[in-house]
């Protein structure tokens, strides 16, 4: 979604619309969001602030997020607030950006028109874990057998380390 910034130039403008699951698209093999889980509620609220715009957002809906210790695919609440400063990138000089407002990131623009769908992307990103678990205590996929853990119980002896020493123990019991 466009939106003209000049709209936004006498007064605020509020956009609340909700994105549907099907916007959501996968660009990477090794993506960690798989999808949507359900809708995606979003609140923007964008104010000039001199040579500037300010957006002011939240998201709210629900992820497929795959768990970087079992691989399974899970369900995640997206729940996100945010507040990004948009400049003119002909118009700032490094030195000009207060960086003191350290909870606005920057971002340039050029141009009066931006996409909205870069913006709530980027956000969505932001808001996941570094580490991504389907559950605090997920006990991952089994070394040996690859069983997931979670769910059944596997009868590899894992004290043995690498898996490769397990084989030769195997071999010299013979
Ligand atoms: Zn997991
Ligand atoms: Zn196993």
């Amino acid at each position: 979604m466009i939106f003209d910034l000049k709209s936004a130039f006498e007064k605020p403008v509020n956009i609340d619309f909700t994105l549907p699951p099907s916007w959501w698209k996968a660009d990477e093999y090794d993506n960690p969001i798989l999808g949507l889980d359900s809708g995606i509620d979003v609140h923007l609220h964008i104010r000039r602030a001199g040579e500037r715009y300010v957006v002011e957002g939240s998201l709210h809906g629900g992820l497929i997020l795959r768990c970087d210790r079992c691989i399974e695919a899970f369900h995640f609440d997206l729940k996100t607030e945010f507040r990004i400063f948009l400049a003119p990138y002909s118009e700032v000089k490094e030195e000009e950006i207060e960086l003191s407002e350290d909870d606005m990131a920057v971002v340039f623009i050029s141009g009066e028109e931006i996409e909205l769908d870069e913006i709530i992307r980027s956000e969505i990103y932001l808001s996941i874990p570094m580490k991504i678990l389907c559950k605090e205590d997920c006990a991952g996929l089994c070394p040996i057998c690859g069983k997931n853990l979670n769910k059944e119980k596997c009868s590899c002896k894992k004290e043995t380390g690498h898996p490769a020493f397990a084989k030769l123990k195997e071999l010299l019991k013979k």
